[in-house]
Parts: structure tokens; C-alpha cells; sequence
């Protein structure tokens, strides 16, 4: 009688599944928050109008969302393009030599540590049951089923972006004139702090560490726009 196998560990949580479009969400919440409050700073200190900094705000985020979507449907569209010329070249590859191919499959698998008997067994049931599926996990990396998403990713990054850039223009509603400046900047570490947290623990990282980089990173780009939007404002 076949011994029975324990169930799947239940209480292991692996991070790497979800961590992919997480980690794109964080970083697309930063760069909206970092340049549009750089843009509404930088205005400010040339000493705009109040409708002028919340216009170069909403201009921000909507310039910012349409071009980070383009950016990520081009981006994505060709990893997805370049999977699936490799997963031609492998279909190709097992209808010309099914035996070489096959032969390929059994050495990875020794690699990885099989006998050479196990691994040429492995690799013909695994071939026989789904062989592009199999070249394609086990030699490329490449899970067919789960090819990325162009036009889900594009999305996902134009709304992480619009949400950043929300904040500073929020903050700025919310703000009576005079403040705008604090406001914005205090607004914007905060959410700063807080992307910075959630993404180090999406990645199992050190929050305090991690918030304490987005905040400089994020302080120094407001702080040299300013200076750049003064210098102008003082000049022009
Ligand atoms: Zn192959």
C-alpha cells in the first residue's frame, strides 16, 4: 500500500507569488507621490497662484499615469513577446528532436540533483504529459499559463500612480492657501513612510530602514525642486 503523503505545510506563506505586481504597486504609489508633490513644490516656490499648483498637480498625475501605462503595456508586451518566441522555438524544438529535447529535459533534472535512471523517467512522463510546458517551466523559467498581463499591468501601475499623486493634491484641497507648502511636504513623508513600511514588509525587509529610504529619497527631490522652482520664480 502506497504510504500516505502529509498535506501541504498549511502555515507556509511564500512572499514571491504576490510580491511581483505588490512591489510594481509600491514603487508606482512612490513615483506618483515623489514627482507630482516635486512638480506642485517646485511651482509653489516660483510663486504660482493657488489654481496653478493644483492644476500642475492633476496635470502631474494625469501626464504621469498615461505615461507610466505606456511605459508598462511597451515593457510588458515585449517580456510577453520574447516568452512566447521562446516557446515557439521549444515546440519546434520537440516536433524536429523529440529525443534530444528529451535528453535535455533528463540532464537539467540531474543538475538538479536526480539519478540519471530517475531523471530520464522524471523527464519522460513529464514530456509525455505536457512537453512545452515542461521545457518551458524547467529550461526557460517560463510558466505558460501564467504569461504577464500587457494591458492588467499598464492598469495596475496608472492607478498605483494616480493614487500616489493624489495625496499632495488632496492635501492642497484640503489646505487653506498660505499653507500649501507644509501641507504638501508633510502629506507627502507621511505617505511616504507608509508605502516605504508596506513595501518592506511585502518583501520581508526592515520597515524602519526602508521608510527611512523612501522619505530621503522622496524629501531630497521635493527639496532641489523647490530650489530649482525659487531660482526661477526669483529670476523670471
Ligand atoms: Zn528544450
Amino acid at each position: 500500500m502506497q504510504p500516505s503523503l502529509p498535506s501541504p505545510h498549511p502555515t507556509e506563506h511564500h512572499r514571491s507569488q504576490r510580491s511581483n505586481w505588490l512591489r510594481a504597486a509600491v514603487l508606482g504609489v512612490d513615483d506618483g507621490l515623489v514627482s507630482t508633490s516635486s512638480l506642485m513644490i517646485g511651482v509653489l516656490a516660483a510663486h504660482a497662484s493657488y489654481s496653478t499648483i493644483l492644476t500642475t498637480g492633476i496635470a502631474g498625475l494625469v501626464a504621469g499615469a498615461l505615461s507610466m501605462a505606456a511605459g508598462e503595456y511597451v515593457s510588458v508586451s515585449s517580456q510577453r513577446d520574447a516568452e512566447r518566441t521562446d516557446i515557439d522555438i521549444e515546440r519546434r524544438a520537440l516536433q524536429n528532436n523529440p529525443k534530444g529535447e528529451l535528453a535535455e529535459l533528463a540532464a537539467i533534472y540531474q543538475q538538479r540533483g536526480l539519478s540519471k535512471d530517475l531523471s530520464l523517467e522524471v523527464a519522460r512522463q513529464l514530456q509525455a504529459r505536457d512537453a512545452v510546458g515542461a521545457h518551458a517551466r524547467d529550461e526557460l523559467g517560463i510558466t505558460v499559463a501564467t504569461h504577464p498581463n500587457p494591458l492588467q499591468a499598464a492598469i495596475a501601475s496608472a492607478i498605483a500612480f494616480a493614487g500616489g499623486s493624489f495625496v499632495p493634491i488632496l492635501a492642497t484641497l484640503l489646505s487653506k492657501t498660505g499653507e500649501n507648502a507644509f501641507v504638501i511636504v508633510v502629506a507627502t513623508l507621511i505617505a511616504l513612510a507608509i508605502s516605504g513600511a508596506i513595501g518592506a514588509s511585502i518583501g520581508g525587509g526592515n520597515r524602519f530602514v526602508a521608510g527611512c529610504r523612501v522619505l530621503l529619497g522622496g524629501g531630497i527631490a521635493m527639496a532641489v525642486t523647490a530650489l530649482i522652482g525659487h531660482l526661477i520664480g526669483t529670476t523670471l
